[in-house]
């Protein structure tokens, strides 16, 4: 399996990191920042940062584990805090057939 088909669908992505012994382990962070969700400001802080392991089952192949740096940002005009919402990561893995997504 390439790693291209582990992060492909993933365009948000940035991948840190790929450890390959028994499982396949990818390191990944968000590509950019958002805007502030509330107000849409564009300049947003990271207060700090969440680490989320998603666990791709690979049908009859090597396991993949998604290891996702979640920030959680806060936004100094509104004043609000609010987590990265990673778009598109798990409807996408719930429609795919080829992998079985759990969070843990
Ligand atoms: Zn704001």
């Amino acid at each position: 399996m390439s790693l291209a088909s582990v992060i492909l669908g993933l365009p948000e992505l940035e991948v840190e990191r790929v450890d390959r012994n028994n499982a396949i382990a990818v390191y990944a962070k968000p590509r950019q920042r958002p805007c502030c969700l509330h107000c849409q400001h564009p300049r947003i802080r990271i207060k700090a940062t969440y680490q989320r392991t998603l666990k791709h089952t690979r049908q009859g192949n090597q396991l993949v584990t998604l290891y996702l740096r979640t920030p959680k940002y806060h936004c100094p005009r509104c004043g609000r805090y609010f987590r990265h919402r990673f778009k598109g990561i798990r409807p996408r893995f719930r429609a795919s057939e080829a992998f079985r997504l759990e969070v843990f």
